[in-house]
């Protein structure tokens, strides 16, 4: 009968160490303590914009000339048509516009 009690105490005593252990790691990897509700509530109210936001900075484009897929910031723009570079955007100046007058 002694020893269910000890192991019932030894129980409640290992219990109340893996709690405190648990919690000092939480505290110590975690630079914001508390549940993390309240970090994703603060999260949500910035709307959901911010988090709908493109992963990519660089949306690709299609080129005119050849149809490569180019980052828009190195496209070259030209009279209203995306090309992959500026080689490819005078070809296609120069090039007659057969194909669109027919
Ligand atoms: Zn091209």
């Amino acid at each position: 009968m002694r020893q269910i009690l000890l192991l019932i105490f030894v129980f409640f005593a290992s219990q109340w160490l893996f709690k405190k252990l648990k919690r000092a790691q939480a505290a110590a990897g975690n630079p914001h303590p508390g549940p993390g509700n309240g970090a994703g509530a603060a999260r949500a109210s910035r709307g959901p914009a911010a988090s709908s936001a493109p992963q990519l900075p660089d949306p690709l484009v299609r080129c005119a000339e050849c149809g490569l897929h180019t980052p828009s910031s190195e496209s070259v723009v030209a009279a209203g048509h995306r090309f992959c570079s500026v080689d490819h955007a005078h070809r296609h100046a120069a090039r007659p516009t057969g194909r669109d007058a027919r």
